[in-house]
């Protein structure tokens, strides 16, 4: 019975219309309370499994479950997942509050459920708030992407490569937010090419390579193994 547990992966597998085998038989589950980096090289099959996991697109076999739910484009399950994947698209022209509002309303869902002053402290964008998104740089369209997932405190957080274009204390900023957002309960995935980063910001780590799951568990028992294997794919 999953009906509580965030996440199954069950040995999904991609295949593009080019014939190449992004995903080739992946398997893992995430449980409450875990900040999950997925972990590899670029090509390794990152994207297209967060894609799959978000509904986005289907798998060719395999599934995923959410909370017991089977996930697939338009199930209702994905009310419960936030997602932050590539570069967030905001109107330019509005602030960074005003984007964050207009994203919630269009949800459709009650606006006290948004928690919109909590999101808007991760994001950190002091004064910026009430400037336009226009006015922002990248790595604070980042953050503010970050903070419009968390709206409505999803009890999964999907995020592909989210400290792209983030410098190395923002990156480190990211840590506590992220832990004490797990640490209510929620469950974080975190998609990352750099083994440092995930090791600052992780608990726990699915290390991926060529479409398959090279190997996963805490990022303790990681750094402790003899296994060099993560770290030459890591520091690509
Ligand atoms: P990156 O960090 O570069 O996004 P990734 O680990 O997320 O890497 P994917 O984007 O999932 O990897 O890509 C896995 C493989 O599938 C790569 O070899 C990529 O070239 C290929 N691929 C991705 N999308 C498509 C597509 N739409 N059509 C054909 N091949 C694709």
């Amino acid at each position: 019975d999953y009906a509580d547990v965030p996440l199954v992966v069950d040995s999904l597998v991609k295949t593009y219309a080019d014939g190449h085998r992004a995903v080739d038989d992946v398997s893992w589950r995430a449980e409450r309370g875990q900040v999950v980096g997925l972990l590899g090289p670029n090509g390794a099959g990152k994207t297209t499994t967060m894609r799959m996991m978000l509904g986005l697109i289907c798998p060719d076999s395999g599934s995923v479950h959410v909370l017991g739910r089977p996930v697939h484009p338009g199930s209702e399950v994905l009310g419960r997942v936030g997602a932050l994947v590539e570069g967030p698209g905001f109107l330019p022209h509005l602030t960074g509050r005003e984007n964050l509002t207009a994203y919630w309303a269009a949800t459709g869902r009650p606006a006290e459920e948004a928690g919109i002053d909590e999101a808007l402290d991760v994001a950190a964008l002091g004064g910026a708030l009430d400037r336009p998104v226009r006015t922002y740089s990248h790595g604070m369209k980042q953050r503010l992407g970050i903070a419009q997932a968390m709206l409505g405190k999803p009890e999964l957080l999907f995020l592909d490569e989210p400290t792209n274009g983030l410098d190395p204390p923002q990156i480190a900023a990211m840590r506590p937010i992220l832990q004490s957002y797990a640490a209510t309960g929620r469950t974080v995935v975190v998609s990352s090419h750099l083994l440092a980063e995930v090791e600052l910001t992780c608990s726990h780590v699915v290390v991926m390579h060529a479409g398959r799951v090279v190997t996963a568990g805490p990022v303790a028992d990681l750094l402790a193994s003899d296994d060099t294997t993560v770290f030459e794919l890591a520091s690509v």
